[in-house]
């Protein structure tokens, strides 16, 4: 795990492969490559959002990663067209006062669009589900060998496991929350806040449980 300022990304490593979950924000290229201690073969962003895909164009120039992303949210990460901005709930208007405006990530080349059910080559069949809400091309990884789920932003665990904030659209967030929460999951890592080594899947049953449309 590597924790950055805002939000989180993750190495998988398979032998000497290591997959990147997620890229954190512009300035965080240096931190993730002191980490890296094999080759880096692909960089899979869980969606367009700065703090997420900031440093994935410098890695991927200098590693020749391959760049997964959702089909959707591919196009936003090319630079191609803007991404549709959060419909902000009351209680978020405060908390996003709060946090300085980040950086804009520089436009990165995606060589692989994935969707629904896809599976990538890492932590033995990574299969993407697609958790749309948070942004339309949202993703999460269920790797069901090792049973651990990344999350992306479709829920966080900042103070308790909850739905993420700032989302397009709240009602296909708590659908994507609930989808969520059916998989089988032993280890959960976030997009911000404290991963859940074990028992993951009672915490991310309690939070559908209690967001509801
Ligand atoms: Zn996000
Ligand atoms: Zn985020």
């Amino acid at each position: 795990m590597l924790r950055f300022l805002v939000g989180s990304a993750y190495l998988w490593r398979d032998g000497r492969e290591l997959t990147l979950i997620d890229a954190g924000t512009v300035d965080c290229a240096a931190e993730i490559e002191e980490a890296l201690d094999g080759e880096l073969r692909r960089i899979v962003l869980t969606h367009w959002h700065e703090d997420h895909t900031g440093s994935a164009a410098e890695l991927a120039a200098r590693h020749g990663a391959e760049v997964v992303a959702h089909v959707l949210d591919a196009p936003v990460i090319r630079g191609e067209v803007a991404g549709a901005p959060p419909v902000l709930e009351e209680f978020e208007v405060a908390i996003r006062a709060g946090i300085p405006p980040l950086p804009a990530a520089p436009p990165c080349r995606v060589d692989r669009e994935v969707g629904d059910g896809d599976v990538l080559e890492f932590g033995g069949g990574a299969v993407v589900v697609a958790a749309p809400g948070h942004t339309d091309g949202s993703i999460a990884l269920h790797l069901p060998g090792p049973k651990v789920l990344f999350t992306g932003d479709a829920v966080a665990n900042v103070g308790r496991t909850m739905m993420g904030v700032f989302n397009t659209d709240r009602g296909r967030a708590v659908k994507s929350l609930h989808r969520l929460a059916e998989l089988e999951v032993e280890t959960a890592l976030f997009g911000h806040g404290d991963p859940i080594i074990h028992g993951a899947a009672a915490a991310l049953r309690q939070a559908a449980a209690s967001t509801m449309l």
